[in-house]
């Protein structure tokens, strides 16, 4: 499986090399990233970081694995830490979105994963709260996402919205709006942004969605 950006990923991150080999596809990073990063007048951080990454075999569809394992990231839900172990690095909805537009993994990785630890090493060592604002965490902060993107807040909206977009469209326009505007969907503004949002994920991925909420 070749996996657009990889190679350029090791050429920015010498420390990270190809972990045990698996054979169910996926493909194992291990190694050390280094943090040098600064934002604004944050401080300035430096900082090696143990990496394990697992890149699934169904990536881009399948969202990659970070774990950190040095010790740095401390194993806390404050930190962002999945039950897994593995780190929080957005909702599923924000992730999955982002991928299936561009699925460069270096691009990912300095998109997510720089921003996610620099924040972790201000909160850590300067007592800064997560300065990109807290990462959507949970069902709840995937909804949040996704309102954002919708421009809705209600959550019966919201996963009335959910739920047409796991319909097909022509069908879903015949239905209600999830705006509770009175109008049929097809009838309604909403239904351009979420025929946006349909170009994106497809309509299996917002059924999974909606019984996640
Ligand atoms: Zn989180
Ligand atoms: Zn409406």
């Amino acid at each position: 499986m070749k996996i657009k950006g990889l190679e350029r990923f090791f050429k920015e991150n010498p420390l990270m090399g190809y972990g045990p080999v698996t054979h169910d596809g996926e493909i194992r990073l291990n190694g050390k990233v280094e943090l040098n990063h600064s934002y604004e007048n944050y401080p300035a951080v430096q900082q090696l970081i143990d990496l394990k990454i697992i890149i699934p075999s169904g990536y881009p569809n399948t969202q990659p694995e970070f774990e950190e394992v040095g010790g740095f990231v401390p194993r806390i839900d404050e930190f962002h830490i999945n039950p897994s172990g593995t780190l929080c690095l957005g909702s599923p909805f924000r992730i999955d979105k982002y991928l299936r537009v561009n699925s460069d993994f270096l691009e990912f990785f300095n998109a997510f994963f720089i921003p996610y630890i620099y924040a972790v090493a201000l909160k850590k060592d300067h007592g800064i709260n997560f300065v990109f604002g807290e990462l959507k965490h949970g069902s709840e902060g995937e909804l949040e996402d996704f309102a954002s993107e919708i421009g809705l807040t209600n959550k019966e909206e919201l996963i009335a919205c959910a739920h047409a977009l796991s319909q097909k469209k022509r069908i879903a326009n015949k239905g209600p709006c999830p705006c509770n505007c009175g109008l049929r969907l097809g009838k309604c503004e909403l239904h351009l942004q979420l025929n946006k949002l349909r170009k994106t994920l497809p309509r299996k991925w917002y059924r999974n969605f909606k019984a996640r909420l």
